[in-house]
């Protein structure tokens, strides 16, 4: 008899789970099921550099099926789940739902953009979590910097040329150092807006950028962002978000049409359906083997899971952990099923590096803290090494290669995905 395997997710700890599980479970054991929303796994840490064009979008995503040889990939979402009849709910992209059968379940369903109830925020800002996000916010520069250079009315040049991030933790960050970078250079090709200038700011509630890295280069991230003219507002909370403004906790009025929210993380909200337990922030406890707490064959990891850090505490949103943790799980699901012995999770993160554009970055390895090109030339290496699929690794370093010696591209592929109709 065959157990049926199913994975929930397909990014980074789902996919790390599908490859161990693949590598252990002989073929004729198990059957290996993975559903995801896409047929790709988006490799986030590069998401800046898709948004400002560096890396073509493209060469940050892996193909699952590139990856995946005896998996079984279904395209669509879970949606609920019955632990006492061991299934789960699936609503795929296309046909009928279905009920699925499991022995052992794993969830990797990842995280979303986390909100807080701030008037015209979900109406008006956009998040950075995943590619279409990063897609849209290059447009609407690119956009933004074809009407500033036509318009002739000062107000609305205003609003268009002012880009405002919330929260200050490396995500934001990066996208925020990227993002600058490249309207900068792209704002050599818009002469009448360059005139006006550009206005970069971001807004941070906490009296410090960076909480995931020492303060020292913490501070050396935000002198560098700030001489690059980027306005940095600590201890400021964003209040109201209109189309055409946003209202700060200091009582200013920032004109501005382009508001990117990148204030942390909330686990997948589909978890509330799935009937699981659920801890205050709405993520799934696991025990150090990885295991749902009451649950004997339900596993969770990455940013939708609880789970302790061999450090103290819960382990951080990172995909450091969820790879880490995703043949842990692996591992620990064949020995369920009576292959190999159960491991506890150990893994305590070394090393972290935000990336600040301009080949800068700050980092610590162990005790050692870098910052500078060096810092920016290990966090690429390590990068590399970590893209999932050998042709994505070369078409990164062929993209970094091919951006140096040639203006920034500013094609508004915007209108791209809109097919024109026909007649
Ligand atoms: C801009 C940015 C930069 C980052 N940079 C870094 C970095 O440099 N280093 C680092 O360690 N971390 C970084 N992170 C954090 C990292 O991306 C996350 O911690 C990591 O993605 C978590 O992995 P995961 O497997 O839990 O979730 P994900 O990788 O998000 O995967 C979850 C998957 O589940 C799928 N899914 C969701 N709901 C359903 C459903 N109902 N049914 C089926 N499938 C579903 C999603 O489509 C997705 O493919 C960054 C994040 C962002 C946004």
């Amino acid at each position: 008899m065959a157990w049926n395997v199913v994975i929930a997710g397909g990014g980074f700890g789902g996919l790390a789970a599908a490859r161990e599980l693949e590598r252990t479970l002989p073929k004729q054991s198990a059957r290996l099921l993975l559903v995801n929303e896409t047929n790709f796994s988006t490799y986030t840490p590069f998401l800046p550099e898709a948004a400002a064009g560096t890396l073509e979008p493209r060469h940050v995503v892996t193909p699952l099926r590139d990856i995946l040889h005896r998996t079984y990939i279904r395209l669509g979402e879970i949606v609920g789940h019955d632990p006492a009849a061991k299934t789960v709910d699936l609503r795929p992209k296309s046909g009928a739902a279905e009920t699925i059968p499991y022995d052992q379940l794993l969830l990797a369903l990842g995280s979303v953009s986390r909100t807080l109830p701030i008037p015209g925020l979900t109406e008006h800002a956009v998040g950075f979590k995943g590619l279409a996000d990063a897609i849209w916010l290059r447009n609407r520069i690119v956009e933004n910097l074809e009407e500033a250079n036509a318009t002739a009315e000062h107000g609305r040049r205003e609003e268009l040329l002012t880009f405002v991030f919330v929260g200050g933790g490396y995500a934001g960050l990066e996208a925020l150092a990227e993002l600058q970078d490249f309207a900068a250079d792209a704002m050599d090709s818009y002469p009448r807006a360059r005139l006006h200038g550009m206005r970069w700011i971001l807004v941070e509630a906490a009296s410090r950028v960076l909480p995931e890295i020492d303060e020292e280069l913490a501070d050396y991230a935000l002198r560098e962002l700030r001489g690059r003219g980027i306005d940095i507002k600590l201890d400021t909370e964003l209040r109201e978000v209109g189309p055409s403004s946003v209202t700060l906790s200091t009582g200013e009025v920032v004109p501005t049409n382009t508001v990117v929210w990148t204030a942390g993380v909330a686990p997948a909200p589909v978890l509330k359906d799935l009937n699981l337990p659920l801890d205050e922030r709405g993520r799934v406890p696991v025990d150090d083997h990885l295991r749902v707490a009451g649950l004997d064959s339900v596993w969770a990891i990455g940013d939708c899971a609880a789970a302790p850090d061999p450090r103290g505490g819960l382990c951080p949103p990172t995909a450091q952990h969820a790879v880490r943790q995703g043949p842990v799980a692996a591992r620990n699901i064949a020995a369920e099923l009576g292959i190999g012995s159960p491991a506890a999770f150990e893994y305590r993160s070394e090393a972290s590096f935000v990336n600040l554009g301009r080949y800068k970055a700050v980092g610590r390895i162990g005790d050692r803290k870098m910052r500078g090109f060096p810092a920016w030339f290990l966090a690429r290496s390590y990068h590399m090494s970590q893209i999932p699929g050998y042709s994505r690794k070369v078409h990164a370093v062929l993209d970094w290669t091919a951006s140096l010696p040639f203006k920034r591209d500013i094609a508004e592929l915007g209108s791209a995905a809109r097919p024109k109709r026909l007649g």
